[in-house]
């Protein structure tokens, strides 16, 4: 990759599409995000008539409003276009096959819960008429409120007790379409026991425990493994309980879910095989089941599709919609029983998208080095002075004209001295032999030696590099102090290693010359994005622009809309971001409007959370500039002043705001 970028260097004739191959946008935009050739990052049109939305024109709008990075940015426009082509893939395919029956996405919210986000996704959805998905009390009370339509599906997996059971059935009785999944025997019986009470025949469902095992990360979602599901055997029982009364209830949905990101589309072919199986099986015993529920899964590619990319999806949309729908079609034709309705609990493949987290670098950081004009003195130690020999040489090295070809082994000898003439500083100063400024001085010779040969070096393919000159890219990246908070903002980065693709916002009509690993403004060594989407894989560095004083320099984290949102952790007490949804609109002068904007935490908010009370530390911090008034320590005004600062901070971003006073 470098060598790539030190081609077109040496071409001089970097270009956007340079940018856009550099930092993979093809492999993980699915089309919706560009460069425009003013070398900002943007946000393709939905449809023909809207441009498309220039990110970083956005931000400095909002800057100009007051409102600062860190920021999220909503793209509602992406959440129906996802919608769509999820929903039309299937559409496409139950036209092809001739399926005879139907296909509806129930959007599981735990995904997402904010509820511009679930509007959003239902408004989107009205034409296919897209339900939701819940899997806790609180989602259930949510999602409840949202069956303005008799026909809007509500599946409630998860374990449920007598409260949320009770209001699954009077929602049944209401003529809602919800459906309770039974994940153990228990919940049964207790559905039963309430359907009696309140004297109305249940309706319910079952998530199958496959033997079909999971794959990826979630790989324990399903399979003997799982905490989740009940097993054949106990569908069985459920049944013998159900079909002798009939009038008990009715058994409707058979549910699977594999687990979250499916790498692999064999994996799901043989489920839906197995569960079409069971489907099947029900229906020849006289068994009414009406969906087949294939739950969630449907992966994003957050990275390209690389051998060795852990992460990577095998498969399109398009290719999922034709894998169930074939399958299930297939096993019911063979059995002659008619199909069902289908129901896929997408949510990642849905949210992931839509959600741009905007992140300013506020500094850059990097180690020091001597300058050039720097030479040895006479009382320096002899082994500043074996460091001074080695940077000569390397110098030399430089200079000699080789047609272009570096002599690697000599630099690797050079990269060795310097290397061991560190350690040996290192150690004389610890036994008390070296003064500090010497210490300091050996480690900046250290540094410069490494970044002239650097060079030297960039030039060349790194597989054809000596090892320790491959690990330079690494050892001389900068740290680009940017802020926002890993755990706030990209939990699973930190939780995971899930990768979020991050490209500059500005300047990639701009070859980038620096090496960065952006950090993070939390206490906390693991507060950085540690790896980076490259072509051919993965790297540990972003390649960057040079900060100028002169402008902002702001990253955009891409593909953050799906789980990040929620999981967010309140670590060092940084709160939730400001957010804004910003729709493309051709009638605007800019292209685009700004829907609405949703404040950010205050540190009161944030304290307020962890039991802290404003007025408990007011009347503290009074206490304490009181004192030190009484003691002639501190002028009564220059006190005043200082407890109104104080008062203020509660109202303020939790974040690090440079343009404040
Ligand atoms: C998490 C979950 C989903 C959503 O999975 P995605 O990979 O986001 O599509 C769907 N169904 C169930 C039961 C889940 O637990």
């Amino acid at each position: 990759m470098e060598s790539h970028v030190a081609d077109v260097a040496t071409a001089s004739d970097w270009s956007v599409e340079e940018a856009s191959y550099l930092y993979q946008m093809s492999a993980w935009s699915d089309g919706y995000f560009s460069i425009l050739p003013n070398g900002h990052a943007a946000v393709e049109a939905q449809d023909d008539t809207v441009a498309a939305i220039d990110i970083r024109a956005v931000v400095d709008d909002l800057r100009a409003q007051g409102i600062t990075a860190p920021l999220l940015l909503r793209f509602p426009d992406i959440l129906y276009g996802r919608v769509k082509q999820l929903n039309e893939a299937f559409l496409a395919t139950i036209d092809e096959l001739a399926y005879p029956s139907s296909y509806t996405t129930v959007y599981p919210i735990k995904v997402n819960q904010l509820h511009q986000v679930v509007e959003e996704v239902l408004e989107a959805g009205k034409s296919y008429n897209l339900g939701l998905e819940c899997g806790s009390k609180a989602e259930l009370v949510a999602a409840l409120g949202h069956l303005e339509s008799d026909s809007r599906l509500l599946i409630c997996n998860g374990y449920k007790d007598a409260t949320m059971l009770r209001l699954i059935l009077e929602a049944q009785a209401l003529d809602k379409q919800v459906i309770p999944v039974v994940e153990e025997l228990g919940e049964f019986e207790e559905l039963l026991r309430l359907g009696k009470e309140l004297d109305v025949p249940v309706r319910l469902g079952a998530r199958v425990n496959l033997t079909t095992a999971g794959v990826g990360k979630w790989a324990a979602s399903c399979g003997d493994a799982s905490k989740f599901g009940i097993e054949i055997s106990e569908l069985l029982y459920m049944l013998d309980h159900l079909e002798p009364e009939g009038k008990a209830g009715r058994f409707e949905l058979l549910h699977f879910h594999l687990g979250s990101q499916i790498s692999d589309i064999h994996a799901l072919k043989r489920a839906v095989r197995e569960i079409s199986r069971v489907y099947v099986q029900l229906r020849q015993r006289g068994v009414e089941v009406r969906y087949l529920d294939v739950g969630g899964g449907l992966g994003v590619n957050y990275e390209g599709n690389f051998p060795g990319a852990e992460q990577a999806i095998n498969y399109t949309i398009q290719e999922y919609a034709n894998a169930i729908v074939g399958v299930v079609q297939e096993v019911c034709d063979q059995a002659g029983v008619a199909p069902p309705w289908l129901l896929s609990e997408s949510g990642r493949a849905l949210t992931a998208h839509h959600a741009v987290l905007v992140v300013e670098a506020l500094s850059a950081q990097q180690h020091s080095g001597v300058d050039a004009s720097w030479t040895l003195s006479a009382d320096d130690h002899r082994v500043v002075e074996d460091l001074e020999s080695t940077l000569r040489w390397v110098e030399d090295l430089a200079t000699t004209d080789r047609n272009g070809v570096p002599p690697l082994m000599q630099l690797v000898e050079a990269f060795h001295d310097a290397h061991e003439k560190r350690e040996e500083a290192n150690q004389l100063f610890s036994m008390g032999y070296l003064p500090l400024e010497q210490r300091a001085l050996a480690t900046q010779l250290y540094w410069t030696i490494l970044r002239t040969i650097d060079g030297l070096v960039r030039s060349v393919d790194p597989t054809e590099l000596p090892s320790d000159l491959a690990e330079l890219d690494d050892k001389l990246k900068e740290r680009y102090l940017c802020g926002f908070s890993v755990f706030q903002s990209i939990l699973d980065h930190w939780a995971i290693d899930q990768l979020f693709p991050v490209v500059p916002l500005q300047r990639l009509d701009e070859q980038p010359t620096r090496r960065a690993e952006l950090v993070d403004l939390t206490c906390d060594s693991d507060g950085k994005i540690s790896t980076y989407v490259a072509p051919e894989g993965r790297q540990a560095h972003l390649d960057v622009h040079e900060l100028t004083p002169d402008d902002h320099y702001y990253f955009g984290i891409f593909l953050t809309g799906a789980y990040q949102d929620i999981m967010g952790d309140v670590h060092n007490l940084f709160g939730r971001l400001p957010e804004v949804h910003v729709y493309a609109d051709d009638e605007e002068p800019e292209g685009y409007y700004v829907e609405k904007i949703i404040p950010g935490n205050t540190v009161e908010e944030m304290l307020a959370s962890v039991q802290y009370f404003t007025r408990d530390l007011q009347r503290r911090m009074k206490a304490i500039i009181r004192e030190k008034v009484d003691e002639g320590k501190l002028r009564p005004k220059d006190g005043v002043e200082l407890l109104d600062r104080y008062r203020r901070a509660f109202e303020k971003s939790t974040y690090v705001n440079r343009t404040d006073p």
